[in-house]
């Protein structure tokens, strides 16, 4: 594989932006990172066998990316997951955002990080740094945010960090929101690939996916992932969180310090004996099942991605985490960096 950087435009949006595509390559991996969302749009990786196999779910155009609604690959903010009923103080203001998820805010609102053209900064054939600039206001959010997220390719590990500055305190809680199937894209459910979850407790939420503040453990429950376990064993137990979630839609509190780059999941497939392993600084993940993916748009080269053909880590602040001050704090003031990483590393087995 080639080590030069690689810019191709990717199409134009309905607006009239043109959006660029970028490719990396490692002696092991290789990705496309859409500007738009900051998407990754394909990753390859090889299976036991050495044959590269592209283990996120994507789009060929930039109209299907912009027809769907599931965050496909995209970077989310300014805060991923919910906010209840789209409001929240902050140092005496109170703030309304889009409520665009049932009764809450979801995934920053109507046009969020997601759906944005960001800007290439810096490209070599193995890092892309992306910038975007979230104005003060934008979607109801107090503060100009300033972001800047590097995806690299080192050998077999994808690693992202994310930075942010803001000149007025704010809520930042950056993600990317890839599904992932170990088996290639086009290969169906992921019920029959495996999960480890460094994660001992998860934050039980009501039937609107909001925490209810309370830290639960996951032993003795099917949300216990502590062992290598396949993600359908238990998906459809008569467990409440699973039934409100529609499957596993939650966010686990990952053991160890936050700051700390630590492991947050295992998964597998032994069909083609991938293994990824992810670590993070965040302090928790959210594991999802792709529970509301549904087969339109037509994903890449005419694979149709329905129901749980796909599984999202998304390592984040807690949802809601504006409201439970117990919670470690999403709040960035001015002067603070955001300063975060999560990494994917690839095996086999
Ligand atoms: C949320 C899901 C939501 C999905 C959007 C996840 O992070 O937790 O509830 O449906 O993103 O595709």
């Amino acid at each position: 594989m080639t080590s030069s950087p690689m810019l191709h435009p990717f199409g134009i949006t309905k607006k009239g932006e043109p959006v660029t595509q970028i490719t990396l390559s490692s002696d092991a991996i290789s990705c496309e990172i859409l500007t738009y969302g900051g998407t990754i749009r394909r990753l390859f990786v090889p299976d036991r066998s050495g044959c590269p196999v592209d283990v996120v779910l994507g789009f060929d155009t930039i109209a299907d990316y912009e027809a769907q609604d599931k965050y496909m690959g995209a970077l989310v903010g300014r805060c991923a997951n919910r906010i209840a009923h789209g409001t929240f103080s902050l140092e005496g203001a109170s703030y309304s955002l889009a409520v665009n998820n049932g009764p809450n805010h979801l995934h920053g609102g109507l046009m969020g990080f997601n759906q944005k053209i960001w800007t290439v900064e810096e490209v070599s054939g193995q890092h892309v740094i992306l910038s975007l600039v979230s104005q003060d206001g934008e979607e109801g959010y107090p503060g100009c945010l300033t972001v800047r997220v590097t995806y690299r390719l080192e050998q077999n590990t994808l690693s992202i960090h994310y930075h942010a500055v803001c000149d007025k305190t704010t809520v930042c809680n950056l993600t990317n929101h890839s599904y992932f199937n170990l088996s290639g894209h086009n290969s169906g459910p992921v019920l029959e690939q495996q999960l480890k979850l460094f994660a001992s407790s998860y934050t039980p939420a009501d039937e609107t996916s909001i925490p209810t503040g309370e830290v639960a453990p996951t032993a003795g429950t099917p949300m216990d992932f502590a062992v290598l376990t396949p993600i359908g064993e238990r998906i459809e137990a008569d467990f409440q969180p699973l039934i409100w979630g529609a499957g596993y839609d939650h966010n686990w509190v990952i053991d160890g310090t936050i700051g700390t780059l630590r492991p947050a999941a295992q998964a597998y497939s032994q069909q083609t004996g991938i293994v990824m392993d992810v670590a993070t600084t965040m302090p928790g993940v959210q594991f999802y099942t792709g529970n509301y993916v549904e087969s339109t748009p037509v994903g890449k080269a005419g694979a149709v991605y329905d129901r749980r053909h796909g599984f999202c880590l998304e390592t984040q602040f807690y949802p809601d985490a504006i409201h439970h001050t117990q919670f470690p704090s999403p709040v960035l003031h001015p002067g603070q960096n955001y300063d975060h990483t999560t990494t994917f590393h690839f095996s086999v087995k």
